[in-house]
This record gives C-alpha cells, sequence and structure tokens, in this order.
C-alpha cells in the first residue's frame, strides 16, 4: 500500500514573509489529515525560514532543483548538503521548465538524482510530454525514456524510496489537466518502466504523483486512479485554502 504524497511547488513566487505566512496557513489547514505526506518546496531564499514554520508538523520540506556536485564554480546553483543543512528532506528535479528553460537533460537529471540519494535526499523525478510529442503519440517512448534515463545506475534500494512526477507539459500552468485515464494510462507505463529496471515488487512501492492544473475540484478524481498516489501542485499550492483541499482529496 502506497502512502499518498501531495507536494506544493512555489516556483518562483513568494518573498521570505509571504512564503512563511504561506507555510503557516498550510500547517494549519493540513493539521489532523492522516495517510498523506505534505512537502512545501519554496524559493531556495526561503527554505530555511520555512523550515522553521514547518519543523516538528507533518509537512516537509524540500528544493526546487539541486547540482550534482558538493562544491565549487557554479553560479546559481546549489548542492545537496546546503538543501540539507537547511531542512530539506525533498528535492524537485527535472522539472520541465528546467529542461524547457535551463537546458536540463535525462543525462543531467540523472546526475542530480544520484547526487541527491547519495545525500539522503528523496528526488521527486519529473517526466512528461510536450503538447507536440502526445500529439505525435509518442508520450509512451518520451517517458519511457525520461523514466530509465533518470534512474539510469540508481540502485534498487534508492530507487525504492524516490517519487517520479508524471507532469505532462501541456498541462502544467495552462489550466488544461489530464484526464483521470489519460493520467493513470501514463503511469501505468511508468510503473512498467519501473518493473523493468527493477522488478514488479520494488516498482509497486514507488509513488508516481500527477502534476499538471490539480485543483480541489478535480484532484480526488485523480487521486482515485489505482497507480496514481498523489499530486505535485504548481499554481494552487500558491494559496494554503486550494493546497490543503487537494490535500484533503488525497487523505
Ligand atoms: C508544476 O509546475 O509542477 C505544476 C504542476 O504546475 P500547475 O499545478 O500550475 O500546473
Amino acid at each position: 500500500m502506497r502512502r499518498f504524497i501531495v507536494a506544493g511547488n512555489w516556483k518562483m513566487n513568494k518573498t521570505v514573509e509571504d512564503a512563511k505566512t504561506l507555510a503557516r496557513e498550510v500547517v494549519d489547514q493540513v493539521a489532523g489529515v492522516e495517510n498523506v505526506d505534505v512537502v512545501l518546496c519554496p524559493t531556495y531564499t526561503s527554505l530555511s525560514a520555512v523550515n522553521e514554520v514547518v519543523k516538528g508538523t507533518s509537512v516537509g520540506l524540500g528544493g526546487q532543483n539541486m547540482h550534482w556536485e558538493a562544491e565549487g564554480a557554479y553560479t546559481g546553483e546549489i548542492s545537496p548538503a546546503m538543501l540539507l543543512t537547511t531542512g530539506c528532506q525533498y528535492v524537485i528535479l527535472g522539472h520541465s521548465e528546467r529542461r524547457t528553460y535551463f537546458g536540463e537533460t535525462d543525462a543531467t537529471v540523472n546526475q542530480r538524482f544520484r547526487a541527491a540519494v547519495a545525500a539522503g535526499l528523496t528526488p521527486i523525478v519529473c517526466v512528461g510530454e510536450t503538447l507536440e510529442e502526445r500529439q505525435s503519440e509518442v508520450t509512451e517512448q518520451v517517458v519511457r525514456r525520461q523514466v530509465s534515463g533518470a534512474f539510469e545506475s540508481v540502485e534498487s534500494g534508492d530507487a525504492g524510496v524516490s517519487i517520479v512526477a508524471y507532469e505532462p507539459v501541456w498541462a502544467i500552468g495552462t489550466g488544461l489537466t489530464a484526464t483521470p485515464e489519460q493520467a493513470e494510462e501514463v503511469h501505468a507505463i511508468i510503473r512498467d518502466e519501473l518493473s523493468k529496471l527493477y522488478g514488479e515488487g520494488l516498482a509497486g512501492k514507488i509513488r508516481i504523483q500527477y502534476g499538471g492544473s490539480v485543483k480541489p475540484g478535480n484532484a480526488a478524481d485523480l487521486f482515485s486512479q489505482p497507480n496514481i498516489d498523489g499530486g505535485l501542485i504548481g499554481g494552487a499550492a500558491l494559496d494554503a485554502e486550494s493546497f490543503a483541499g487537494i490535500v484533503k482529496a488525497a487523505g
């Protein structure tokens, strides 16, 4: 039985003060929700402040990206140890915005993935097809390639505690959501690819979140699908009531 996980990706939003306020509201509103792991992923500048709010609660903390090197001349980057020292347990890797705007590839996602698990962080690895790829009917190939690329040379012990987020690029921030059936179809493909890599038993333990315009109104239908184990939430995570509504739909 996989435990649901709902994570909020705040992207490049919220000052430190606003982030603390939002985190406090989320902590209050999800208190009492059991059976769901809740994670907040603010910007780097707000991680420590948000950690002060969430530590000692059931809400976890994650970074939005991470470099694979421990230190060095990588202007603008952040290392695994730096995330850990701010209180992070999770890190989002390979988000489509990183792939589209910052040149992330399957190979660099894999480097980040291996560094994250080596440091003891839980990666949330994002995969998903563009609209053009869906229309060209190559969704399955794209997603299988992204999954096998991300997990390359990752030991089964590390893979088993990692998280995959299926985020169709055409559904991110567009208001377009994959139907529960469309999402489930791809989630089953992802689990099948994980089975090929690690066997059915381990693949059955890996949680696969759906992301792409999830709202309180569509979350329950998505989360009722057998291979959907929660959500990675962008826009709706910026409002505590909406985010808590989505968490409650998983609980
Ligand atoms: C995301 O960016 O991970 C995301 C799913 O965004 P939104 O919920 O706004 O579509």
